[in-house]
């Protein structure tokens, strides 16, 4: 059966993600072994990591401070005092057989990711917990043809798992949840937010239910999906999935499902009856953790601006459009760059079209990072000023002084001096000019003082070449009009 639109507008789709992100710090979580991605297959793996009898795990206090970071910028609620649990397991990626985690008390509570839904609008998307944990190993099936290999460089990694509630309403919506939470901690530096290597990885939980209705519909998570496509194609997949199950009469159940990338479906892993019982018990090897509101309060003055409260301030504030302070946004180097550029200048508009235009296109060009940018912003700015006060135009600023810029230290200004490309908007001396082209010119001149307007682009363009581009163009034709009235 084909599901039609008709059927589909009859349902309503409930999404929450639970979104694992592994800290960058420079060690693991509970042992000084290196925390590294791509490095040789267990070669950080000391005898806390194996899980060797008779070792102590012991406190990473960056991971505590990274996930305290995360929850100020959802705007959590901060747990003071909170312990470890244990959850039991057995699986051979696992030595200790079982994996430090929190239970009871997740380091934060509440807060929300703010969104954009389908129609572009600010919707907020409650958070239930953050809290930390440690990474399993790497079980590898696809290296060997007859064993799974074993990588441990990864046991022990720091993670803080992001649990949101069942506010998310399409994938769309999940789309863009996943991005801004990429975005965020980006933002704050504490995940590189690669999805590939796994460093950010999402499980989603979906169920339909028809509009309207007040309870939700039976749920199933999906794992394993490594990109944001991925994300979106495996939560459509499952939407689908369960409305034509639905309106089939079959009935769905609370599962696992692993989703196929190559062949754009979800297969059952395990049900809900199958699911581990993992034993919580308080982690009697790590002392509990006492967060004081000075050590939150210390974190938050040395947070970044975040893109949220960057975006609300480009579109009210320097009432740049949506588009622009999106993209300005969504990186924050770039976003960074942009601050320090408003800090010299007041002409936010050309600021933005700048770093979106010609500093963007120079980056893709030549595979260069904003923060390996040569231009600093202060000459950058000085560059929007010459052009402000009708110095140079903004033809030539992009053509010439933008590239010469590049090559060159020095203002704006010495260097459109140096090079004689100061734009002349003396009068006298722009008059003389166009006499000159008048008199080389004549059948056209009398043509245009005759009344043919068309042939003010031609008499313009002999101007501007005297000149070599220095006549400034608004002069230049207000002039021009003036001496054929005369
Ligand atoms: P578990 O511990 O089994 O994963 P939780 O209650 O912690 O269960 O929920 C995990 C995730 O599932 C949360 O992100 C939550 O928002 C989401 N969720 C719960 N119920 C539903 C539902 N009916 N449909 C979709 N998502 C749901
Ligand atoms: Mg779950």
């Amino acid at each position: 059966m084909e599901l039609s639109e008709e059927i589909r507008n009859k349902y309503q789709p409930v999404i929450g993600l639970e979104i694992h992100a592994q800290m960058a710090t420079k060690s693991k979580a509970y042992s000084n072994d290196k925390n590294e991605y791509g490095a040789t297959p267990n070669t950080n793996v000391s005898a806390i990591t194996l899980g060797h009898p008779g070792t102590l795990p012991r406190m990473n206090k960056k991971t505590i401070e990274y996930a305290i970071k995360m929850g100020i910028a959802c705007e959590s609620d901060i747990a003071g005092k909170q312990h470890f649990a244990r959850k039991n397991y057995f699986y051979p990626d696992l030595p200790k057989g079982y994996q430090i985690t929190q239970d009871t008390t997740p380091i934060c509570t509440g807060g929300h990711v703010i969104i954009k839904d389908e129609h572009g609008h600010e919707k907020k998307i409650g958070l239930t917990r953050i809290h930390m944990e440690e990474d399993a190993g790497k079980s590898i099936h696809d290296i060997d043809p007859f064993n799974t290999l074993i990588d441990l460089n990864r046991a022990g990694v720091p993670l803080i798992e992001v649990v949101s509630e069942p506010e998310i309403r399409s994938s769309q919506e999940a789309y863009n949840y996943v991005t801004e939470i990429r975005k965020l901690v980006r933002y704050l530096d504490i995940c590189d937010g690669n999805m590939e290597e796994g460093s950010l990885r999402c499980d989603a939980n979906i169920s339909v239910m028809l509009k309207g209705a007040k309870e939700f519909g039976v749920r199933v998570e999906v794992k394993n999906m490594n990109s944001m496509r991925n994300v979106q194609r495996a939560i459509e997949y499952e939407i689908e999935r369960h409305i034509l199950a639905i309106e089939n009469g079959e009935t769905l159940y609370q599962e696992t499902r692993n989703f196929d990338a190559l062949k754009g479906v979800t297969t059952a892993m395990r049900s809900k009856e199958a699911a581990n019982d993992y034993r919580f018990f308080p982690e009697p090897d790590l002392q509990p953790i006492n967060v004081t509101k000075e050590h939150v309060d210390d974190l938050r003055r040395t947070m970044p601006p975040l893109p949220n409260a960057l975006f609300k301030k480009y579109t009210g504030e320097l009432q740049l459009s949506e588009y622009d302070a999106q993209l300005l946004t969504d990186q924050k180097d770039m976003a960074l760059y942009f601050e320090d550029l408003i800090s010299h200048t007041k002409n936010y508009k050309a600021a933005a079209n700048w770093l979106m235009g010609d500093v963007k296109s120079y980056l893709n060009t030549n595979a260069v990072l904003i923060s390996d940018f040569p231009i600093h912003p202060e000459r950058l700015a000085g560059l929007i000023q010459l052009i402000d006060e009708g110095k140079i135009s903004n033809n030539l600023a992009s053509q010439k002084v933008f590239p010469a810029m590049l090559e060159a230290e020095g203002t704006a200004e010495a260097i459109a001096q140096a090079n004689d490309w100061i734009q002349d908007s003396d009068e006298d001396s722009i008059r003389g000019v166009i006499k000159e082209v008048f008199e080389e010119n004549p059948s056209e001149y009398e043509r245009f003082k005759s009344g043919e307007k068309k042939l003010m682009g031609f008499l313009m363009g002999q101007v501007m070449k005297k000149s070599k581009g220095k006549a400034d163009p608004k002069s230049a034709s207000k002039l021009m009009n003036e001496m054929i009235n005369a």
